[in-house]
């Protein structure tokens, strides 16, 4: 079982070892920010480690948009991010479901992906897999509603789009936790990573607010079914710096490993 934790982007092999991660998760560039990743200087020595690698793309992606101005640079984007995730050895590159926007059609948030696929096809092909991220809100989001979930891999699914479960926005954006892994695979066939957070929103808030595993308004033993049940990979993207996250990393080992 690999079990890590998103951390600062400055050294990520120190983060790791400070917390006695297996696996680690960063930004290549600001979250809030249209820029495209610069080469690293320790690269080599990032694919060279033990440790997995993860790369979170940036938050400000947002490939289903209706707005052009938004769509065409957050498909570029993803792309830039896909090669510079795949330069440093990572197993994945995370970009969250997106959304099209109070009033607008979900459908074209759909065909929007399906394009972003395509783009990333006729582009060279993606060097690595694109792990979507379901979301706690948004507005008409993509892969909140496992009901939109469910429409988005009829678009995606075909181009092998990776999945990443968040405990943390299923559980704020309405998804029940119990029996989620299989709700899950019965519509992508996959699960490649699980977010493992607690949320300090409740049920059903729409809240993007993640807790310390049992410090928040989780049943953690959820958390736990949803590692064991999955097989995956996790990762915590708890707060509390190198102490909150090696706590939750421990209490995940102690009862999701055997
Ligand atoms: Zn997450």
């Amino acid at each position: 079982m690999r079990i890590g934790a998103h951390v600062d982007s400055a050294d990520p092999l120190a983060e790791a070892a400070a917390r006695g991660a297996e696996a680690v998760q960063f930004f290549l560039t600001d979250p809030q920010k249209y820029n495209s990743p610069k080469p690293r200087e320790d690269a080599e020595r990032i694919r060279a480690s033990e440790v997995d690698v993860y790369v979170h793309a940036p938050y400000i992606i947002n490939v289903a948009s209706p707005n052009n101005r938004i769509r065409i640079p957050s498909r570029k984007l993803l792309m830039a991010h896909a090669r510079a995730a795949a330069e440093l050895g990572a197993k994945g590159l995370i970009v969250h479901g997106g959304h099209v926007g109070a009033g607008a059609d979900l459908e074209a948030g759909f065909v929007n992906w399906r394009k972003a696929f395509e783009y990333a096809e006729n582009d060279g092909g993606l060097p690595l897999p694109v792990l979507i991220e379901n979301t706690a809100g948004g507005d008409n989001a993509c892969a909140r509603r496992f009901d939109a979930l469910s429409r988005l891999w009829e678009a995606v699914g075909s181009f092998g789009a990776g999945f990443c479960l968040d405990t943390c926005h299923a559980f704020a954006g309405g998804e029940d936790l119990v029996g989620i892994v299989d709700r899950v695979k019965a519509i992508t066939g996959r699960i490649d990573l699980i977010h493992a957070n607690d949320s300090k929103g409740g049920f059903d808030s729409g809240q993007d607010r993640h807790d310390n595993l049992g410090s928040g308004k989780i049943d953690t033993e959820l958390v736990v079914a949803a590692i064991r049940a999955s097989g995956a990979p996790a990762i915590v993207e708890t707060p509390g710096g190198v102490e909150g996250q090696t706590a939750d990393i421990a209490l995940l080992r102690e009862r999701a490993g055997n």
